[in-house]
């Protein structure tokens, strides 16, 4: 048996599917005979740490360098990147073995031959799903836990436009393995990666806030978007709160503030202003409550707030 290590590596900034696709392209190394560690560039996120606890598994070791790492060298497979600048530092002292990526073809450059695998799919844990199956090998129930939180992590639970059929098919498939229900896993790790909380009313309304004008109208409009609707609700009152001082502070007429839930493709609006439920009523149709409208399919400020609100000055 050779002594030489067999390390597989995501890219530096890890994703869920960067660390995730790691653990599941070392573990199907190691089930087909060649035993592999996973290793990452830096620390989890959020997001990925509760997939992480929830399946089961320890965070990888970081390695900053790979000449300080492993000096006395070992085998590397890349997982879910193939550029230079996102390889860990050090790695031309490591042999190059082989890449799975689902990104574009940036420098990458090797002394010897090398396994490559690579597909326009939304996420590198979809086509190690598709070697685990072409290679009759099983696929462990926490690893598929991690590889269906990988591809709901990075087609952003299959509404990303990088999404594809084969993603989706292949993420129903894990779920079943792994015994998972795919949106309410889908909104819980979300909402682990959210980082509003901790946030004041005060930095969440300016995260994203624009100013505009109507005649003799002036009026202010945040957004604020989410994939977890708790998250959103958890701050709405604060935010109604907050906008009363800055419709003072900025003399404006009209502040409003969109609460904008991706996976529900919906708008709670938050209004403040002289007879501002007139005005949403005018141009949205919908009448708000406790100086909240709830907009269905609005989703974007610039092409359905603020011409709609425009209209609804004009009449
Ligand atoms: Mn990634
Ligand atoms: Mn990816």
């Amino acid at each position: 048996m050779s002594d030489v290590k067999t390390y597989v590596a995501g890219h530096k900034s890890p994703d869920t599917d960067s660390i995730c696709s790691a653990i599941s392209f070392a573990n199907l190394l190691t089930q087909m005979g060649t035993p592999a560690t996973p290793v990452c560039a830096g620390e989890a996120n959020k997001e990925t740490t509760y997939v992480l606890n929830h399946f089961g598994f320890e965070h990888p070791q970081i390695v900053k360098n790979w000449e300080e790492f492993a000096p006395e060298g070992g085998n590397l497979y890349l997982t879910d990147h193939n550029e230079s600048k996102q390889i860990i530092d050090g790695y031309k002292s490591m042999n190059m073995c082989g890449v799975v990526d689902h990104h574009r073809i940036g420098d990458f450059e090797t002394d010897g031959p090398v396994f490559m695998r690579l597909e326009p799919v939304g996420c590198s844990n979809t086509i190690i799903t598709k070697l685990y199956m072409e290679n009759n090998q099983e696929i462990p129930k926490d690893i598929a836990g991690l590889m269906l939180s990988a591809i709901i992590s990075d087609t952003v639970l299959f509404r990303s436009p990088t999404c594809t059929p084969v993603d989706e098919q292949i993420a129903r498939e894990l779920a079943q393995i792994a015994g998972i229900d795919v949106e309410e896993h889908a909104k819980a790790m979300f909402r682990a990666g959210s980082d509003l909380s901790g946030k004041t009313p005060n930095e969440i309304f300016y995260m994203d806030y624009k100013k505009f004008n109507a005649d003799t109208i002036d009026f202010g409009v945040g957004q604020i978007t989410s994939m977890d609707q708790g998250e959103l609700d958890d701050i709405k009152a604060s935010i109604l709160e907050y906008m009363d001082s800055v419709k003072e502070e900025q003399g404006l007429d009209y502040v409003f503030f969109m609460l904008t839930n991706i996976l529900d493709e919906t708008t709670h609006l938050l209004i403040c202003g002289p007879e501002a439920e007139g005005v949403i009523e005018r141009g949205f149709g919908v009448t708000p409550e406790d100086k909240v409208a709830i907009l269905p399919g609005v989703m974007s400020r610039k092409k359905q707030m603020i011409p709609n609100l425009l209209n609804a000055f004009q009449q």
